[in-house]
């Protein structure tokens, strides 16, 4: 814990439909940490936990505590809020963590929470896409999920995605300005 302030930074993910984030739930338990996963799933929160083999690219394990089941270190809280009429609900990120190093808390939790989101969404809600526009290739690249898309920036345009908004018209947040999807 203690190379880590915690520095709240609250990131919004957009709103999921409510069966949508009930299987978020789910698909958290299932990959709970003390089952050797990174999840850690509450009554309407899912902590994220960094683990020696899914961790942050800038951590080593020294930065982690020694819980019982080995070490591990929470990174971040994905929030949901159900909307008023209770058909949506609201999914926001919290950091736990310092970010004024590398933000690569940020990039992994984001990633963590956003392919939680999609996984849940491949099972609930059929795919409506599966290509996406790169600007900077001035083409279209397969992507199903939006990981694939920030796989895909950073690895051929050299770009940090620092922030999604996924809705209503997403786009990333880089560390070379905004990108619209
Ligand atoms: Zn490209």
């Amino acid at each position: 814990m203690a190379k880590h302030k915690a520095v709240e930074s609250k990131i919004p993910l957009g709103e999921v439909l409510e069966p949508t984030w009930r299987k978020m739930l789910a698909l958290a338990r299932q990959q709970d940490v003390e089952q050797g996963g990174i999840y850690d799933a509450r009554a309407s929160a899912i902590n994220l936990w960094a683990i020696p083999t899914d961790m942050p690219a800038s951590w080593s394990v020294s930065d982690m505590t020694r819980g019982a089941w080995g070490p591990s270190e929470i990174v971040g809280t994905i929030y949901g809020r159900s909307t008023v009429d209770g058909k949506m609900v609201d999914v926001e990120l919290d950091l736990d963590v310092d970010m004024a190093g590398k933000g690569e808390e940020g990039t992994w939790a984001i990633a963590k929470a956003v392919g939680l989101i999609e996984d849940a969404q491949k099972v609930i809600e059929p795919v409506k896409n599966d290509r996406i526009f790169c600007r900077f290739c001035d083409g279209w690249i397969p992507a199903v999920l939006l990981n694939t898309v920030i796989d895909h920036m950073r690895e051929k345009h050299n770009l940090q995605v620092t922030t999604i908004m996924l809705a209503p018209q997403p786009f990333l947040v880089t560390n070379a300005g905004v990108i619209p999807l």
